[in-house]
């Protein structure tokens, strides 16, 4: 990156640069992977610029959809250029499945279609290995009002009924997804960070049976290989699709 652009921020998947106007920023999206709070670390060589390409294109179509969302535009294929927010520090999981952590803690056995979505909020707190937490909870630590809160759970339900369809249309089943928002200069209410297979569970549909085929950051999490493999694959789904 240019260095007259100053890091302000740098995660474990991303780095956060100042932009010429205030207002916005530049998101570079690495190669690095983790897993499990950061325990398990990993490079994989072409995974920013996958991840910065897809989730450009499910900006731009949730962008359509009027879901407001901080995407600016594609600065080259692993920066994007991005309104300026400040973080709520909540992870929203919305859940069509049951996968991951919900089958560790509770009697949902992996792949049962839940009777409706679910959304598990988890503050976003590394020290605290990010916790699941409760309305309550969210209330009485003054994190977000309970009228934006509810429009956040809102907005969530929205996007998984524009991306289950959209992916179902790529032959891709949306088993569950983690989102992220924050407020822009005027306090509105935007989705922010990436929405890419590091942070949605993506299953072909191009299977015969009923065997799982993750094209997500499972095959890291779970040692499957071709991670590389899989994102190419989403990609291009995309982007003949659109
Ligand atoms: N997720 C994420 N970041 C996290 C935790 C989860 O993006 O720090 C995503 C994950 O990729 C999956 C969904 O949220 O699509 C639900 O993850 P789960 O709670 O099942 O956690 P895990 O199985 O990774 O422990």
């Amino acid at each position: 990156m240019n260095n007259k652009y100053e890091l302000i921020y740098e995660g474990k998947a991303k780095k956060v640069f100042t932009h010429d106007d205030l207002d916005k920023v530049i998101i570079e999206f690495k190669d690095d992977a983790t897993a499990f709070n950061a325990l398990k670390k990993a490079k994989f060589e072409g995974k920013g610029k996958l991840n910065c390409l897809i989730s450009a294109r499910i900006f731009e179509l949730l962008m359509k959809n009027n879901i407001p969302t901080h995407f600016l535009e594609l600065k080259n294929q692993n920066t994007m250029i991005a309104k300026k927010i400040k973080v709520i520090p909540l992870e929203i999981v919305l859940r069509n499945y049951a996968y991951g952590s919900l089958c560790k803690q509770t009697t949902f056995k992996p792949g049962t279609l839940l009777a409706k979505p679910l959304i598990d909020i988890y503050l976003k707190d590394d020290a605290l290995n990010d916790p699941l937490i409760t309305k309550d909870r969210i209330e009485l630590m003054n994190i977000i009002s309970s009228e934006n809160l509810n429009l956040i759970l809102d907005l969530t339900l929205k996007i998984n009924e524009i991306l289950k369809k959209f992916f179902q249309n790529i032959h891709l089943k949306l088993v569950d997804f983690k989102l992220e928002f924050g407020y822009d200069f005027k306090k509105n209410i935007l989705l922010a960070d990436e929405i890419s297979p590091d942070n949605c569970r993506l299953w072909d549909l191009n299977q015969k049976n009923d065997i799982i085929v993750s094209l997500d950051k499972d095959r890291f999490r779970n040692d499957l290989g071709g991670l590389i493999e899989a994102y190419s694959e989403i990609h291009r789904r995309i982007n003949n699709f659109i």
